[in-house]
């Protein structure tokens, strides 16, 4: 592995936090071969393109960032993999300066990939402009994945794939089918992250709460076994589906050592009738019935919504009913998405898409209804005392952390907390345009 060593790589992430997880492990193995990662704005000799499908904005992205970094690196060997690269190999390697598509199944090999292309690349002084890519059905491997967020939080991949099919979705085209590794390896990488100094852990999957389908073992029993690690003081998780956030689930994290106050559950809509449409697994009184439990059991908790905007067949009438249902329901945040087209998807046989300008009516409509209900949340919380995880300021910006129930907090001036130290805090007014809260030193 010579021909590698002092080689400049530069990484590009686009979509979710999966994909930032793998993307970090890969430069992690290409560190470990001797191939130096790229500062900003450095040149580099290799570049890594990890790339999202979830909408036709995604793959519009995907392909700006390949453009770019290909005229500002016009040498570099171009490695192009992600979502995108598996639902349409063709359509990337034919992109100019593309020299390796490389599909979901070999995501795990990119490092030896890369390691032969460029010795072969050596001998020969050409480009490669080659697939390294399989059909669906060949999705099989898992490959374990951490990545480093804001130092002190780590993201760790737990399972892959999802075998629901939504009617709109086509990860599961593009991913597989749902898979995950033991209980004992992902026990092994929390503690590893603990050696390195991490504090706080996201657990991420495409369905997470499907873990164990591929090792017969429960999502239960995982975070059951991450909570006895010693050293990780926060675990949140990033998204459950409704369906899979068992009652047992709620209440192990409302007692657990470190499993924070904290959810994000997909809803999609508020109307049963689009859910049905969308083929989800659940109608909205499970959807809020899971809702009420959380609070039951953990009152201050923090409630992140994932709500899809502009489906196919959602009437005026519809998007009426689920906002409704959507302002009734104790929830502090919104994610709101326009529904996309994309092909190959079921969804496309519905009658009824909906206009531009009512998609953007409804998400706007959405996005208020959120900003109301996250300053709810954090208006709640002012005048009491929380613990803050203090992450690493970013330049000429002031120490912030989240409260164990993701308040944002502003640290208390002078005060000069270290990465990943915790600490209580008595929670004060609004700042930063209403982003976060003010803190105080609970002694004064
Ligand atoms: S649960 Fe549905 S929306 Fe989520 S990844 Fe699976 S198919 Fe897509």
């Amino acid at each position: 592995m010579n021909h590698l060593k002092g080689l400049k790589a530069a990484y590009l992430t686009l979509g979710c936090k999966l994909n930032f997880a793998e993307t970090a492990s890969l430069r992690d193995r290409l560190e470990g071969l001797g191939i130096q990662t790229a500062e900003e704005g450095e040149s580099a000799d290799i570049c890594v393109v990890n790339t999202c499908s979830v909408t036709e904005v995604a793959d519009h992205k995907c392909r700006q960032a390949i453009h770019r970094l290909t005229r500002r690196n016009p040498s570099a060997f171009v490695v192009v993999t992600g979502c995108y690269a598996q639902l349409k190999a063709d359509e990337i390697a034919r992109l100019e300066g593309v020299d390796l598509v490389v599909g979901a199944e070999q995501k795990g090999r990119i490092a030896e990939l890369l390691a032969q292309r460029l010795a072969d690349r050596r001998e020969e002084s050409q480009a490669c402009h080659e697939k390294e890519w399989g059909p669906l059905g060949e999705i099989k491997t898992f490959a374990p994945s951490c990545s480093c967020g804001e130092r002190t939080r780590f993201f760790l991949k737990v399972q892959d794939g999802c075998d629901y099919f939504c009617s709109y979705c086509t990860i599961p085209f593009a991913r597989g089918r749902s898979r995950n590794g033991s209980i004992a390896s992902m026990v092994e990488q929390a503690r590893d992250v603990a050696a390195r100094g991490g504090r706080e852990i996201v657990l991420t999957g495409v369905n997470t709460g499907d873990f164990g389908r591929s090792t017969g073992e429960t999502f239960l029993e995982l975070i059951r076994a991450l909570d006895e690690v010693e050293g990780i003081v926060r675990y949140r998780i990033s998204s459950i589906e409704p369906n899979l956030l068992t009652d047992e689930i709620i209440r192990f994290c409302a007692d657990s050592r470190a499993f924070m106050p904290h959810f994000h559950v997909p809803l999609q809509s508020g109307s049963d009738e689009v859910l049905k449409l969308m083929r989800r697994r659940y109608d909205t009184a499970l959807f809020a019935h899971k809702m009420e439990q959380i609070k039951r059991w953990m009152p201050d908790a923090f409630i992140g919504v994932d709500v899809i905007v502009g489906m196919r067949g959602e009437t005026d009438d519809m998007f009426n009913r689920a906002f409704d249902f959507i302002s009734g329901l104790d929830v502090s945040q919104l994610h709101v998405f326009p529904y996309s087209e994309r092909p190959g998807t079921r969804a496309l046989q519905i009658p009824g898409p909906v206009a531009p300008e009512a998609k953007r009516e409804r998400g706007a409509r959405l996005l208020e209804l959120s900003e109301q209900k996250r300053r709810e949340h954090y208006a709640r919380f002012i005048g009491t005392e929380r613990p803050v995880l203090w992450e690493h300021a970013r330049e000429g910006q002031p120490m912030a952390g989240f409260t164990d129930n993701y308040v944002r907090v502003r640290c208390p001036e002078g005060a000069m907390p270290e990465d990943g130290s915790i600490s209580r805090v008595r929670l004060g007014g609004f700042c930063d345009e209403g982003a976060c809260l003010e803190s105080f030193d609970p002694r004064q």
